[in-house]
């Protein structure tokens, strides 16, 4: 038996369930129906919201937790890519979702300028991380050789070169001489992605960016600095579907 629920000043709105086998009134709060006042028969619905106000604070923090609750799982991923333009290689790849009966979802390229992705295609998040798995290839493929040709005509040397997704950097070169490259940089137009490379390839000789760094990659690259300040804003070039 429902009644229709109240809605007096700073108080939760409720419903009133009369439940025969009710020996107390009992609070309930369901993220589906919000808080439901279950009350024995006969019980003397005006003293409720009276007791409803002394448990205020509690059926508003549940309230709250089951909104959040229920933003976070709506937060669904960012759509998956119909086309993919990697600016660094002067590339676009057309992408095609396949479904097989496989629990995995797995990219390759049928011929140039095509991707399928195949598999368990309805899971959105697991083609996300397949696709992410594919800029990593395709990074190491093309950027780490890059990498490799500009070390040896300019005489630097490294000790290896990693490729990640790192969140907030294009590049990175650690004391131990190992680069690491962001398959982001394929997003750049390759301008900026050599530039990059420079920079990091300049760290494997002075690591900080003092004045002799900067006089370094001047040498091997005059216009360093206006593509650096160039690049500002570049995270926006990288699709949604890619962060993370
Ligand atoms: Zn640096």
């Amino acid at each position: 038996m429902d009644s229709s629920g109240s809605d007096q000043d700073g108080m939760p709105p409720y419903r009133v369930r009369t439940s025969l086998r009710a020996i107390h009134v009992r609070l309930q709060v369901s993220p589906a129906e919000g808080l439901t006042v279950i009350v024995p028969r006969g019980f003397d619905l005006n003293r409720l919201p009276a007791i409803v106000e002394k448990k205020k604070t509690w059926v508003e923090t549940h309230l709250r937790r089951f909104a959040a609750a229920a933003k976070s799982r709506s937060a669904d991923p960012p759509a998956l890519p119909e086309t993919i333009a990697l600016a660094a290689l002067g590339e676009s790849w057309q992408v095609e979702y396949r479904p097989a009966k496989t629990a995995r979802v797995g990219v390759r390229s049928a011929e140039p300028g095509r991707l399928v992705v195949y598999g368990a295609v309805d899971r959105p998040s697991a083609c996300l991380a397949a696709l992410k798995l594919w800029l990593r290839g395709r990074t190491r493929e093309t950027l780490v050789p890059q990498l490799i040709h500009l070390a040896d005509s300019h005489g630097f040397k490294f000790r290896e070169a990693v490729v990640r997704g790192q969140k907030t950097r294009w590049a990175s070169c650690s004391a131990r001489g190992t680069i690491s490259l962001s398959y982001k940089l394929l997003f750049l137009e390759n301008e900026a992605v050599r530039s990059v490379l420079l920079h990091e390839l300049c760290h494997t000789v002075v690591m900080d960016h003092s004045p002799r760094f900067w006089a370094l990659l001047t040498r091997f690259e005059p216009e360093c600095k206006a593509i650096r300040k160039g690049m500002r804003g570049a995270e926006r070039r990288v699709p949604a579907w890619a962060e993370g």
